[in-house]
């Protein structure tokens, strides 16, 4: 089948919220994927931080395969392996990267970003004391598409069609301590953030903001939750970005590279929030899937294996040095850090950008108006991130053609 063809059904038979994508993809090998009328391209997306190893990496398509051989689901009602093994990775990676004692820490497992951060809402909602109801959230931050999720989203084009949701929910600027001083008090129940605002086009808060919002929250007893499903897992060249900050928050909540392109996400208490939920408080029947927690295994096993920490950061400096050095009239500024960068254009050109990349056979994706999102596997080579740098003056000046007024 064309990716024409593709497109047409894709329209008539599928919800028209994401548009119709541009382009239909068919199958994909290290860090390429082919679309189907068999064109190539270079992935520099990972399907927006998902694919940490790429396609078709061997571990992982070992792990899911025997994993579905031998037992591809139990249901909330059965203990497995696979997950008992994740959570207790996942705890001792959060402990590994802590600068101090962290306590108790326990995982509650769902399915997608905005599950874990369901459940970290619902968690931080059992834990606070009565008269404890607000939620303090960021302006421009991306927390999920689910209801409670979207409530704390503070882009109100995607979220304000959708409400009320009987939530009270403050925003403030991200990385604004004196604004989230004022919002914070003791009817605040939590403060949710990222460490970088991803969807906003990777923007980062100036160094020492995570342990202001630590310092706020200790200070009036609202519950720290760092929303890491974008930046977790390795993405920022550490398992988490908090890591690189010497903080911890009271709860930690993942998804996207977590399962390397499986379905997973994961939320972390920490101290008394490790164990705040009682039996019967939350559940989820797929959540934390055998499937997706061996190849979670398998994401975290080879992350370790292959020194793709060091290599994302590496890399990730690699892939600015060479990107700023183009010293393209159309790129102002390269943020970000290790595999996880926000190019800002100095036109809202992002998406004559992204098809004009794709033009030339690579994967990128305007996050904004104006930014280019560039998150590739973090097996990329240093081969393939010159190949990109290499076709970005052509990539550019096409777009900067396409921008120019006629
Ligand atoms: C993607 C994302 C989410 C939502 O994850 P889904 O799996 O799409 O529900 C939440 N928070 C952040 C920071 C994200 O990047």
């Amino acid at each position: 089948m064309t990716s024409h063809e593709l497109r047409e059904r894709f329209e008539t038979a599928l919800m028209p919220t994401y548009g119709t994508p541009p382009i239909a993809l068919s199958h994909g090998e290290g860090r390429r994927v082919w679309d189907a009328d068999g064109r190539g391209y270079l992935d520099l997306l990972a399907g927006i931080a998902v694919s940490t190893l790429g396609h078709g990496h061997p571990a992982l398509v070992r792990a899911v395969s025997e994993q579905a051989a031998t037992l591809a689901h139990t249901s909330n009602l059965y203990v497995h392996e696979p997950g008992v093994r994740l959570a207790e990775r996942l705890t001792s990676l959060v402990r590994a990267g802590a600068t101090g004692p962290t306590g108790d820490i326990r995982v509650f497992f769902a399915n997608s970003g905005s599950e874990a951060n369901e459940a970290a809402l619902k968690l931080v909602k059992r834990a606070a004391g009565p008269g404890r109801t607000t939620i303090v959230s960021t302006d421009d931050g991306f927390h999920g598409r689910t209801s409670g999720a979207l409530a704390l989203t503070g882009k109100p084009a995607i979220r304000d069609p959708f409400g009320p949701f009987g939530l009270d929910v403050r925003f403030v600027a991200h990385g604004d301590t004196a604004a989230l001083r004022d919002a914070v008090d003791d009817t605040c129940a939590a403060v949710f953030v990222e460490p970088v605002q991803g969807e906003a086009g990777i923007r980062p808060a100036a160094p020492g903001y995570l342990a202001e919002v630590r310092e706020i929250c200790d200070n009036t007893g609202a519950a720290f939750v760092l929303d890491e499903i974008q930046s977790g897992v390795g993405r920022t060249g550490h398992w988490f970005a908090h890591q690189a900050e010497g903080i911890l928050p009271d709860v930690l909540t993942l998804a996207k590279g977590l399962g390397g392109g499986l379905p997973l996400g994961a939320c972390l208490g920490l101290g008394p929030y490790a164990s705040a939920f009682a039996k019967g408080d939350h559940g989820s029947t797929f959540g934390g899937n055998p499937v997706s927690c061996a190849a979670s295994l398998a994401v975290l096993d080879t992350i370790e294996v292959e020194g793709l920490l060091d290599a994302a950061a590496e890399l990730g400096d690699l892939l600015a040095g060479e990107i700023a050095a183009v010293g393209h009239p159309l790129v102002t500024e390269v943020r970000g850090a290790g595999l996880w960068r926000g190019v800002q254009l100095s036109s809202p050109a992002a998406a004559a950008v992204q098809s004009s990349a794709a033009e030339h056979g690579f994967l990128v994706n305007a996050v904004a108006p104006d930014v280019v999102r560039l998150a590739p596997p973090l097996t990329i080579t240093r081969e393939e991130v010159r190949e990109f740098t290499g076709a970005l003056p052509r990539i550019l000046d096409r777009a900067a053609g396409e921008e120019r007024p006629a």
